[in-house]
């Protein structure tokens, strides 16, 4: 089977991985360290992605908050999360590291505030 490329994100490097399943064995070639096998583990079996955006706010100075997930969201479902957050609107006073909302899509992460608004 031909090699997967994927760029690795877990440090400023950003190393370019070259991974092969063999036999059910994970071959990783161009990381310059151990979490590169980690990443590449991840991204060939379940892939998850840290989402940062904004949201629509009212009684404030500004008309976005800017959010994030307070953990990595399965990849497959960061469409449907910024599709959802579309549709959603917070009221300040919101304190930076407030979570806004749990469990979001029946998943273990959440959202929560960036700023203090
Ligand atoms: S393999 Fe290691 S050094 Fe390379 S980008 Fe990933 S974390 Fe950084």
């Amino acid at each position: 089977m031909k090699p997967v490329e994927k760029i690795c994100i877990s440090c400023p490097v950003g190393c370019h991985l070259s991974i092969e399943m063999n036999h059910g064995e994970l071959l990783v070639k161009g990381n310059a360290c151990p979490r590169g096998v980690d990443y590449a583990r991840i991204e060939m079996t379940e892939p998850k992605r840290m989402v940062t955006t904004t949201v629509a706010l009212t009684e404030a100075a500004i008309n976005r908050l800017p959010v994030k997930t307070d953990r990595p969201i399965d990849k497959d479902k960061v469409i449907a999360l910024c599709k959802f957050l579309r549709t959603v609107s917070f009221k300040a006073p919101i304190q930076c590291g407030d979570v806004l909302i749990t469990e979001i899509l029946g998943t273990d992460v959440n959202l929560v505030a960036t700023r203090s608004v």
